[in-house]
């Protein structure tokens, strides 16, 4: 199945700047025949402030339930 959208807050690990995004865990293409671009936005984040790209699957979520780099 694929998981709903979740928000989530990020720390840049370029520039540090915290910015909520949000996120999908999984995404079934055989149930749901998202393209390339959505598929990019639900697993990755780009900050407001640097237009650095992050993966989702390189951050770890802290105990402050901040997203970031470890
Ligand atoms: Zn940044």
């Amino acid at each position: 199945m694929t998981s709903p959208p979740e928000e989530i807050v990020i720390r840049c690990p370029e520039c540090g700047h915290v910015y909520k995004d949000w996120h999908r865990a999984s995404i079934n293409l055989q149930l749901d025949p998202f393209d390339d671009d959505y598929v990019d936005k639900a697993t990755s984040s780009t900050c407001p402030r640097c237009n650095c790209k992050v993966n989702h699957e390189a951050l770890i979520v802290r105990p402050n339930e901040i997203w970031e780099i470890g």
